[in-house]
Protein backbone atom coordinates (compact mmCIF):
# COMPACT_ATOMS: atom_id res chain seq x y z
CA UNK A 1 0.00 0.00 0.00
CA UNK A 2 1.78 3.77 -0.90
CA UNK A 3 1.12 6.36 1.96
CA UNK A 4 -0.90 8.19 -0.24
CA UNK A 5 -3.62 5.39 -0.21
CA UNK A 6 -2.87 5.51 3.66
CA UNK A 7 -3.62 9.28 3.34
CA UNK A 8 -6.47 8.67 1.97
CA UNK A 9 -7.80 5.92 4.69
CA UNK A 10 -6.21 8.93 7.19
CA UNK A 11 -8.90 11.37 5.95
CA UNK A 12 -12.08 9.08 6.88
CA UNK A 13 -12.75 9.22 10.59
CA UNK A 14 -14.19 5.74 10.63
CA UNK A 15 -10.75 4.49 11.05
CA UNK A 16 -10.76 6.42 14.79
CA UNK A 17 -13.54 4.75 15.64
CA UNK A 18 -16.84 7.03 14.89
CA UNK A 19 -18.94 7.05 11.50
CA UNK A 20 -21.91 9.63 10.67
CA UNK A 21 -25.17 7.91 9.55
CA UNK A 22 -26.69 8.92 7.19
CA UNK A 23 -23.83 10.41 5.31
CA UNK A 24 -23.55 14.19 6.22
CA UNK A 25 -27.15 13.89 8.07
CA UNK A 26 -25.14 15.58 10.78
CA UNK A 27 -25.45 12.34 13.34
CA UNK A 28 -22.33 10.50 14.54
CA UNK A 29 -22.01 7.33 16.31
CA UNK A 30 -19.28 5.45 18.04
CA UNK A 31 -18.40 2.23 16.39
CA UNK A 32 -17.72 -0.96 18.26
CA UNK A 33 -15.01 -1.43 16.18
CA UNK A 34 -11.98 -1.12 17.66
CA UNK A 35 -10.29 2.08 16.44
CA UNK A 36 -7.39 1.77 14.32
CA UNK A 37 -5.57 5.43 14.61
CA UNK A 38 -5.95 7.78 17.14
CA UNK A 39 -8.10 10.92 17.04
CA UNK A 40 -4.71 13.04 17.38
CA UNK A 41 -3.19 11.09 14.10
CA UNK A 42 -6.27 12.03 12.39
CA UNK A 43 -6.14 15.84 12.78
CA UNK A 44 -2.86 16.05 12.73
CA UNK A 45 -3.38 14.56 8.93
CA UNK A 46 -6.54 16.75 8.00
CA UNK A 47 -4.12 19.78 9.23
CA UNK A 48 -1.70 18.42 6.78
CA UNK A 49 -4.22 17.89 3.91
CA UNK A 50 -5.25 21.92 4.42
CA UNK A 51 -2.43 23.41 4.64
CA UNK A 52 -1.12 21.39 1.35
CA UNK A 53 -4.30 23.27 -0.27
CA UNK A 54 -3.29 26.41 0.91
CA UNK A 55 0.27 26.07 -0.76
CA UNK A 56 -1.47 25.57 -3.92
CA UNK A 57 -3.84 28.14 -3.98
CA UNK A 58 -0.99 30.70 -3.29
CA UNK A 59 0.33 30.04 -6.85
CA UNK A 60 3.59 28.13 -5.45
CA UNK A 61 5.54 26.75 -8.51
CA UNK A 62 7.93 23.16 -7.44
CA UNK A 63 11.08 24.21 -9.23
CA UNK A 64 11.53 27.70 -9.81
CA UNK A 65 14.72 28.66 -8.72
CA UNK A 66 16.57 25.48 -8.40
CA UNK A 67 17.60 24.94 -12.12
CA UNK A 68 19.70 26.62 -14.51
CA UNK A 69 19.28 26.59 -18.50
CA UNK A 70 22.07 24.21 -19.84
CA UNK A 71 22.15 26.37 -22.81
CA UNK A 72 22.77 29.84 -21.30
CA UNK A 73 23.48 29.41 -17.76
CA UNK A 74 20.02 32.05 -16.97
CA UNK A 75 17.79 30.57 -14.50
CA UNK A 76 13.89 28.50 -15.03
CA UNK A 77 10.87 29.99 -14.03
CA UNK A 78 7.63 28.39 -14.11
CA UNK A 79 4.29 30.01 -15.21
CA UNK A 80 0.95 28.06 -15.78
CA UNK A 81 -1.85 27.89 -18.33
CA UNK A 82 -5.78 26.63 -18.27
CA UNK A 83 -7.16 25.03 -20.94
CA UNK A 84 -10.48 24.41 -21.39
CA UNK A 85 -12.48 21.60 -22.99
CA UNK A 86 -15.76 21.48 -24.60
CA UNK A 87 -17.54 19.33 -21.94
CA UNK A 88 -16.67 22.17 -19.35
CA UNK A 89 -13.58 20.71 -17.86
CA UNK A 90 -10.15 23.04 -17.00
CA UNK A 91 -7.11 21.73 -16.94
CA UNK A 92 -3.44 23.43 -15.49
CA UNK A 93 -0.45 23.01 -16.94
CA UNK A 94 2.07 24.53 -15.37
CA UNK A 95 5.70 24.75 -17.74
CA UNK A 96 9.25 25.83 -17.39
CA UNK A 97 11.49 28.19 -19.18
CA UNK A 98 14.65 30.34 -19.36
CA UNK A 99 14.13 33.46 -17.69
CA UNK A 100 16.75 34.17 -20.67
CA UNK A 101 18.27 36.74 -18.13
CA UNK A 102 21.69 36.15 -20.53
CA UNK A 103 20.36 35.95 -23.38
CA UNK A 104 17.44 36.86 -25.19
CA UNK A 105 17.81 34.42 -27.99
CA UNK A 106 17.80 31.13 -26.09
CA UNK A 107 16.05 28.50 -27.57
CA UNK A 108 15.68 25.84 -25.11
CA UNK A 109 11.96 25.97 -25.24
CA UNK A 110 9.34 24.89 -22.74
CA UNK A 111 8.89 22.00 -20.56
CA UNK A 112 5.89 20.82 -19.06
CA UNK A 113 5.95 19.96 -14.82
CA UNK A 114 4.95 16.59 -15.11
CA UNK A 115 7.53 15.75 -17.73
CA UNK A 116 10.12 17.20 -14.93
CA UNK A 117 8.73 15.31 -12.18
CA UNK A 118 8.85 12.15 -13.73
CA UNK A 119 12.52 13.04 -15.00
CA UNK A 120 12.95 13.81 -10.60
CA UNK A 121 11.93 10.61 -9.75
CA UNK A 122 13.44 8.77 -12.47
CA UNK A 123 17.11 10.73 -10.98
CA UNK A 124 16.25 9.80 -7.68
CA UNK A 125 16.41 6.16 -8.23
CA UNK A 126 19.74 6.18 -9.73
CA UNK A 127 21.70 8.70 -7.79
CA UNK A 128 24.52 7.44 -5.54
CA UNK A 129 22.54 8.21 -2.08
CA UNK A 130 25.37 10.46 -0.22
CA UNK A 131 24.37 12.55 -2.92
CA UNK A 132 21.18 13.49 -0.99
CA UNK A 133 22.45 15.55 2.32
CA UNK A 134 19.62 15.48 5.21
CA UNK A 135 19.53 19.42 5.90
CA UNK A 136 18.67 20.19 9.53
CA UNK A 137 14.88 21.73 8.00
CA UNK A 138 13.96 18.39 6.47
CA UNK A 139 15.18 16.33 9.23
CA UNK A 140 11.97 16.43 10.80
CA UNK A 141 9.70 15.47 8.00
CA UNK A 142 11.84 12.43 7.58
CA UNK A 143 11.66 11.49 10.91
CA UNK A 144 7.97 11.82 10.68
CA UNK A 145 7.66 9.74 7.39
CA UNK A 146 9.53 7.19 9.00
CA UNK A 147 7.74 7.44 11.76
CA UNK A 148 4.39 6.76 9.67
CA UNK A 149 5.81 3.96 8.01
CA UNK A 150 7.21 2.07 10.90
CA UNK A 151 3.40 2.73 12.47
CA UNK A 152 1.83 0.64 9.36
CA UNK A 153 4.58 -1.56 9.60
CA UNK A 154 4.00 -2.37 13.30
CA UNK A 155 7.28 -1.69 14.27
CA UNK A 156 7.74 -0.06 17.87
CA UNK A 157 11.23 0.93 18.41
CA UNK A 158 11.91 4.59 17.72
CA UNK A 159 13.69 5.42 14.15
CA UNK A 160 17.53 5.62 14.42
CA UNK A 161 18.16 8.98 12.20
CA UNK A 162 20.84 6.72 10.73
CA UNK A 163 18.23 3.86 9.68
CA UNK A 164 15.93 5.97 7.46
CA UNK A 165 15.36 5.11 4.09
CA UNK A 166 16.54 8.43 2.15
CA UNK A 167 15.38 7.26 -1.10
CA UNK A 168 11.56 6.14 0.26
CA UNK A 169 11.64 9.35 1.73
CA UNK A 170 12.65 11.58 -1.81
CA UNK A 171 10.44 9.05 -3.33
CA UNK A 172 7.38 9.68 -1.29
CA UNK A 173 7.91 13.59 -1.81
CA UNK A 174 8.04 13.39 -5.13
CA UNK A 175 5.12 11.43 -5.32
CA UNK A 176 2.98 12.86 -2.30
CA UNK A 177 4.67 15.60 -0.83
CA UNK A 178 3.73 19.35 -1.20
CA UNK A 179 5.50 22.09 -3.72
CA UNK A 180 7.39 23.58 -0.70
CA UNK A 181 8.50 19.80 0.57
CA UNK A 182 9.47 19.51 -3.09
CA UNK A 183 11.78 22.26 -3.22
CA UNK A 184 13.26 21.52 0.12
CA UNK A 185 13.96 17.87 -0.85
CA UNK A 186 15.76 18.95 -4.57
CA UNK A 187 17.36 21.82 -2.61
CA UNK A 188 19.26 19.00 -0.25
CA UNK A 189 21.25 17.67 -4.04
CA UNK A 190 24.43 18.59 -3.61
CA UNK A 191 25.03 19.37 -7.59
CA UNK A 192 23.50 21.95 -9.58
CA UNK A 193 20.10 21.09 -11.18
CA UNK A 194 20.90 21.83 -15.19
CA UNK A 195 17.43 21.84 -17.77
CA UNK A 196 19.56 21.33 -20.95
CA UNK A 197 17.33 20.86 -24.06
CA UNK A 198 14.09 19.36 -21.70
CA UNK A 199 16.01 17.09 -20.01
CA UNK A 200 17.18 17.53 -15.74
CA UNK A 201 20.84 16.51 -15.41
CA UNK A 202 22.67 17.09 -12.32
CA UNK A 203 26.26 18.87 -12.62
CA UNK A 204 28.79 17.89 -9.95
ZN1 LIG B 1 18.59 29.72 -21.59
Amino acid sequence: MSLGNLYKILDNPFYYGVFEYPKKSGNWYTGKHEPLITKELFNLVQNQIKSNVLRIENKEFAFTKMMTCGLCGSGICADEKFKKYKNGTITRYVYYGCTKARGTSCKCGYTEEKDILKQFEDLIEKIDINEIQIKEKIKADVEKFTNLQNFFLGKKEKPKILNIDIRGYARYVLKEGSDTEKRELLGCLKSKIVLNNKIVTLNK
